[in-house]
């Protein structure tokens, strides 16, 4: 099976063609940071334009890096939501274009389920397990019983973790979005700087960020009125320390009370390296029975390979969308 995969949810456009659910045919990812960048933050109405003038264009990109023309795809997939309207809707009617001129079943995504099916494209999930989803907007903890079933078990209370680190990074002047700078500067620091471990000690899966972020300016800002400064590199290494030591810790508990034998690790902040040894040396050591997914980097940030992954399964289980289907910015994977 050849699925044709579509990707516009926020400021990257891209489309995919994924084999079975597993080969990457073409991945072409088109990011719009520099047009934001110096606006701090993404601008949803030049994401929407920007996706309309790329889109063809990547879609084409795609087709031919493949090596594949319309009469060898199976379906065309797309990301409903959530994300921008605006932007998702580029996307959405794009594939709705293509699904009707060349008569294609059209599957719609979940762009959450996307990251976690990126673990497909990794190495093969296997079930029950458990993801930590960590990106821009969203930082989860979900439970999969089996495939294309959801039961999210815990979630931030406040800011995302991904959202955290582009807030604190904009504090000591690193353009949006910051996590990748903040967690190179990291590797080059030490955690010297106390700063708080939110509901490490609470007896639930749920995760607080906006304290982490509060402590971190004030820290900065104080310096700055005593005419004091303080060490950016130090500060990003003591903010990273505080964001892994609550990720990991509350992921584990949930891979040891839901018994699971995988843990996947999903969205832009799982290309944290921080993160990502943490996980690797601590599961090494005490879980050696656990299975740990991470996807390489090209597949934690967004991208229509891994919207093109998890509609296989959809696509397995023969559910297709009729042409009525909006764009939902406010989409839920839990129904
Ligand atoms: P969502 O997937 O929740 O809808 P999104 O699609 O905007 O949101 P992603 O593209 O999945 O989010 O991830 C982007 C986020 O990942 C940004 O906040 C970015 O700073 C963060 N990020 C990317 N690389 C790193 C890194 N190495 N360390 C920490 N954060 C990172
Ligand atoms: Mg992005
Ligand atoms: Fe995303």
């Amino acid at each position: 099976t050849r699925i044709l995969a579509i990707e516009s949810s926020c400021d990257e456009t891209s489309a995919a063609v994924i084999e079975d659910g597993k080969t990457i045919l073409s991945n072409v990812v088109a990011s719009q940071i520099k047009s934001h960048q110096r606006f701090g933050g993404v601008v949803p109405e030049l994401a929407s334009r920007h996706h309309v003038e790329q889109i063809t264009y990547i879609i084409e990109e795609a087709m031919a890096q493949a090596a594949v023309s319309y009469k060898d795809v199976d379906a065309v997939a797309v990301t409903q939501g959530p994300g921008l309207v605006g932007a998702l809707l580029i996307g959405v009617s794009a594939a709705k274009a293509i699904a009707y001129a060349h008569q294609l079943p059209l599957i719609k995504v979940n762009h959450i389920a996307g990251h976690i099916y990126a673990g497909e494209l990794t190495g093969d999930m296997k079930f029950p397990l458990i993801a930590l989803v960590v990106s821009g907007g969203h930082t989860e903890l979900i439970y999969m019983e089996k495939s294309n079933s959801y039961e999210l078990i815990g979630e931030t209370r406040d800011d995302a973790a991904g959202e955290s680190y582009d807030k604190i990074g904009r504090v000591i002047g690193v353009p949006y979005p910051g996590g990748k700078r903040i967690d190179e500067m990291a590797q080059l620091g030490s955690d010297v700087y106390d700063f708080p471990r939110a509901m490490i000690k609470e007896d639930n899966y749920d995760f607080s960020f906006s304290g982490l972020k509060s402590a971190f300016i004030n820290k900065v800002h104080n310096a700055e009125q005593k005419g004091e400064k303080l060490d950016d590199i130090d500060l990003a290494a003591s903010f990273q320390a505080a964001a892994v030591d609550v990720l990991v810790d509350k992921t584990l508990r949930a891979v040891e009370e839901y018994k699971v034998d995988q843990l996947i690790v999903a969205g832009g902040v799982a290309a944290n390296s921080g993160l990502r040894k943490r996980l690797e040396s601590i599961i090494s050591e005490r879980y050696p029975n656990l299975d740990l997914i991470i996807p390489p980097l090209s597949l934690c940030g967004d991208n229509a390979a891994m919207i093109g992954a998890a509609a296989q399964i959809l696509y397995d289980q023969g559910e297709f969308s009729d042409y009525s289907f909006n764009a939902r910015p406010g989409l839920e994977l839990y129904e």
